[in-house]
């Protein structure tokens, strides 16, 4: 497994030891904003279990997935956006750049496909 609690980025963020603008929390993963925003709307939801990526996390908490994508959809509804878009970029080729499984949740604009 890739980096864990003191060398991980975002196991950082979870615990607090980093700050971060912070909009949901739930006992499985915390979402917040992300610093480059690529929509109106740009949150990552984070689970507290540290994965590489998001299918190395199906197979530790396959729950803890489904967690974050309902935890995406409040965060967009509570922002009062009925549409958004999930993304879990895996391995580098398909831009990952933090190995701790993350969702994207991006909403607020009309977005195009394929993506870049
Ligand atoms: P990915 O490229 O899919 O691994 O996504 C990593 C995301 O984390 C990027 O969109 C970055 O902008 C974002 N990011 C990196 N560092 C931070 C941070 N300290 N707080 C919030 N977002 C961050
Ligand atoms: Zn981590």
């Amino acid at each position: 497994m890739a980096a864990v609690g003191d060398d991980c980025l975002f196991c950082r963020i979870v615990s607090g030891e980093i700050p971060a603008d912070v909009v949901a929390e739930t006992d499985v993963a915390v979402a917040f904003r992300d610093l480059n925003p690529q929509a109106p709307l740009h949150v990552l939801v984070v689970p507290r279990l540290h994965a590489a990526d998001a299918a190395e996390l199906a197979d530790a908490a396959p729950e803890t997935v489904a967690a974050l994508v309902r935890l995406g959809r409040q965060v967009a509804a509570d922002a009062g956006h009925d549409s958004h878009r999930l993304v879990f970029n895996t391995g580098p080729d398909a831009g990952q750049t933090v190995f701790h499984a993350h969702l994207h949740v991006l909403a607020g604009r009309s977005m195009s496909w394929p993506p870049g």
